[in-house]
C-alpha cells in the first residue's frame, strides 16, 4: 500500500521561492570583481533568477543542457545556480584555477552550451574560445558598459544586457527530481579530471542535512560567509542550505586575502563562515599581526584539508570562534562528516576536547561509512584500526559523468560503496579521523595537483629517466609537490632548469616547489613506484625556505 502524501518532486527552485516568499528583504551582498561592495535581497535574486529562466528558454536549450560558469562567489553567480537548474538544464561550475587547456578540455567533455564568466577571467576565455565548438554563447558577468570593445570572442554579451529584456516572471517547471541539476569536475582522482553530476533529489537532501543542528547549525539569525569556492562542490552546498533557513549571505568575490575576509567578517556581521585552512591561516595571520577580534564571529567550518591544531586553538581559544572540522568530497556534494561534540565530551578537559575536535568528524544522516583491509574485511570502529574508506548514501556518486566503468565496490548484499581513497580510523563513538590518503594525488591550498601530471612533465624532459611526485608538508598551503627524479646516464639538468621546463606545460601553482636528484625510486612488485616508502626515505627532508 502506498501513503498517501502529496508525491511533489524535490527540486532546487522550490529553495528560491521559499527564500523569496518567507525571507524576501533579507541581504544578500557581494564584493564584485569590480571592486565595489554590491547589496540585494533574496527577492531580487529570485526575480533575476526568473529572468535567467527566461533568457535561457530564449536560447533554445534542452533539457539537461549544460551553462557553464567561471566565475567567483556572488549575487551573479547565486542567481545562475538557481536560474540554471531551476529550469532542468545543468549547471557546471568550472575551477577558474586550472590551467586554460585543462579548461578547454573540461569544457569540451561537458559540452557546455553557454559560458558565463566573471571579466577576471577573460583572458582565460580569450585562449579558449576557439577551441570550444559546443559554446555557442559567452557571456561576461557584468553591466553592459563594462563589455570589453575589442575582446576578439565573438557574440560576446554582458550578462546584464542578456537577462534586462526578459521577465521576472517565470512557472519553474516540474520533472523528475532524479534529473541532473549541476556539475562540478574534480582531478582528486588519478587521470583526466571526472564529473560528479548531482540531481535535484541529492541536493535537495544533502542541503536538508547540511543545516541541522549538529552539522552547519544554519538560521535565519546567520549572516553567512562562504570563503569556499561557489566552484568547489557548490560552496558545500550553502548558496542552497542559505536559501533553505533563509540566511543572509556575504559573497567575498576574488578578494581572498586576510584582510579583505576580516574586513568583510566585521562590516557585514557574519557569524558563520567556511573555508579551507589556507584561507583562515592568511586571515589569522593578519589579525595576529594587527591585534584584531572578532566582534559577531561564532563559527567557522574548516574543510578541504586536515585542520591544523593551532588553528583549531586560535579560533576557539584566543578569539571564541568555534570550529566545525569537515569532511568531504566532490563525489559527496561534498559532506561526509562534521566534528561537533557530544554531551559526554563537554565535562571533558580541553586536552581531550581538542583531541576529538581534530578528527574530522561523525557521519551525518543519509551517509553510512565503513573501513576495510586491503582485502575487503570491515574493520572495527575502535579509533585504532585504519583502513580504506567506503560511503555510500543518496547524495555520493553511483558513476561520473560519461563514466566508463562501475567505481563502486559491491558488498555481499550487493550495495554499492564508492571508494574514497582516504584511509581513516573511526572511533567506538563515530568519529572518522583521516589518517593517510591512497589516491595518489597532492592537495594545495584545498586545490589538487595530480602526481601523474608532475612526474609526466619531468619525464618528458630528455635529461630524466624516471620521475616521482610526494606532497611534503607546507605551513600555509598544507602540501606542495617535490618531484624526485634520476637522470638519463650521462645527462645533466639542474633544479632550476627542471622547474623552469614546467613553465607553461601546467597552472603555475601546479609546479613543483623542488626536484630531488636521487639515484634510484623505490618499485614494487607489480611495477608500481612505492611512494609510501619514498615519502618514508624523505621523511627528513625540508622544502627549501622553510
Ligand atoms: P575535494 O573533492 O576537492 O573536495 O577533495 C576531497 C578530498 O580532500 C578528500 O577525499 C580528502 O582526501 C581531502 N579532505 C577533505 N576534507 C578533509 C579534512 N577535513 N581532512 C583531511 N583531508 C580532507
Amino acid at each position: 500500500m502506498l501513503g498517501l502524501m502529496q508525491d511533489q518532486q524535490l527540486l532546487i527552485s522550490s529553495l528560491i521561492e521559499f527564500a523569496d516568499c518567507h525571507h524576501g528583504d533579507t541581504e544578500i551582498v557581494s564584493r564584485r570583481v569590480e571592486g565595489d561592495i554590491h547589496r540585494t535581497t533574496w527577492r531580487e535574486v529570485a526575480a533575476r533568477s526568473r529572468q535567467v529562466a527566461n533568457a535561457l528558454d530564449q536560447e533554445q536549450l534542452g533539457f539537461g543542457d549544460r551553462v557553464a560558469t567561471l566565475a567567483w562567489n556572488g549575487y551573479r553567480h547565486l542567481e545562475l545556480y538557481y536560474g540554471v537548474s531551476g529550469t532542468g538544464r545543468v549547471l557546471h561550475t568550472v575551477n577558474p584555477r586550472l590551467h586554460p587547456d585543462q579548461i578547454a578540455w573540461i569544457t569540451n567533455h561537458a559540452e557546455d552550451e553557454i559560458m558565463c564568466f566573471d571579466l577576471s577571467f577573460l583572458p582565460i576565455v580569450q585562449q579558449i574560445h576557439g577551441e570550444c565548438p559546443t559554446v555557442k554563447k559567452w557571456i561576461a558577468l557584468c553591466d553592459a558598459d563594462k563589455l570589453p570593445a575589442d575582446s576578439g570572442i565573438p557574440k560576446l554579451e554582458s550578462y546584464e544586457a542578456w537577462i534586462s529584456t526578459h521577465s521576472s516572471t517565470y512557472d519553474w517547471p516540474s520533472f523528475d527530481e532524479n534529473s541532473a541539476s549541476s556539475m562540478c569536475y574534480t582531478s582528486g582522482t588519478t587521470g583526466n579530471p571526472k564529473a560528479a553530476l548531482y540531481s535535484h533529489r541529492s541536493t535537495m537532501l544533502h542541503t536538508y542535512a547540511s543545516a541541522m543542528p549538529d552539522v552547519m547549525a544554519m538560521s535565519a539569525r546567520d549572516s553567512v560567509l562562504p570563503v569556499v569556492p561557489m566552484f568547489h562542490v557548490n560552496a558545500w552546498g550553502i548558496p542552497y542550505s542559505a536559501a533553505l533557513v533563509g540566511a543572509k549571505l556575504v559573497f567575498p568575490g576574488p578578494a581572498l586575502d586576510g584582510k579583505s575576509v576580516f574586513e568583510l567578517i566585521e562590516t557585514e556581521k557574519v557569524s558563520f563562515a567556511a573555508g579551507v585552512p589556507t584561507v583562515w591561516q592568511m586571515m589569522l595571520g593578519h589579525m595576529q599581526a594587527n591585534g584584531l577580534e572578532f566582534s559577531t564571529l561564532k563559527r567557522t567550518v574548516i574543510g578541504g584539508s586536515a585542520c591544523p591544531p593551532a588553528m583549531i586553538d586560535a579560533f576557539q581559544h584566543q578569539y571564541g570562534v568555534e570550529v566545525l572540522h569537515a569532511w568531504g568530497m566532490t563525489e559527496l556534494s561534498p559532506l561526509g562528516t562534521l566534528c561537533t561534540l557530544k554531551n559526554k565530551h563537554l565535562t571533558q578537559m580541553p586536552e581531550q576536547q581538542m583531541a576529538i575536535r581534530l578528527k574530522q568528524g561523525r557521519g551525518i544522516f543519509g551517509i553510512e561509512m565503513k573501513i576495510v583491509d586491503p582485502e575487503g574485511k570491515v574493520l572495527p570502529w575502535d579509533g585504532k584500526a585504519s583502513g580504506d574508506l567506503l560511503v555510500t548514501g543518496p547524495w555520493v556518486i553511483k558513476n561520473y559523468f560519461k563514466g566508463e566503468s562501475d567505481p563502486l565496490v559491491r558488498d555481499a548484499k550487493g550495495r554499492g560503496w564508492f571508494p574514497t581513497g582516504d584511509v581513516a580510523t573511526i572511533d567506538a563513538d563515530g568519529y572518522l579521523q583521516i589518517t593517510d590518503r591512497s589516491k595518489d594525488v597532492i592537495k594545495s591550498g584545498g586545490e589538487w595537483i595530480s602526481s601523474i601530471e608532475v612526474e609526466n612533465i619531468a619525464v618528458a624532459h630528455p635529461a630524466i629517466a624516471m620521475a616521482a611526485c610526494i606532497g611534503v608538508a607546507h605551513p600555509k598551503w598544507d602540501e606542495r609537490p617535490v618531484v624526485v627524479v634520476v637522470k638519463q646516464p650521462g645527462a645533466e639538468v639542474s633544479c632550476k632548469e627542471l622547474l623552469a621546463f614546467y613553465e607553461g606545460k601546467t597552472a603555475r601553482w601546479q609546479i613543483p616547489d623542488d626536484v630531488v636528484f636521487a639515484e634510484s625510486i623505490p618499485i614494487g612488485a607489480t611495477g608500481k613506484i612505492l611512494k609510501a616508502r619514498l615519502r618514508e626515505q624523505l621523511s627528513d627532508y625540508r622544502l627549501p625556505g622553510l
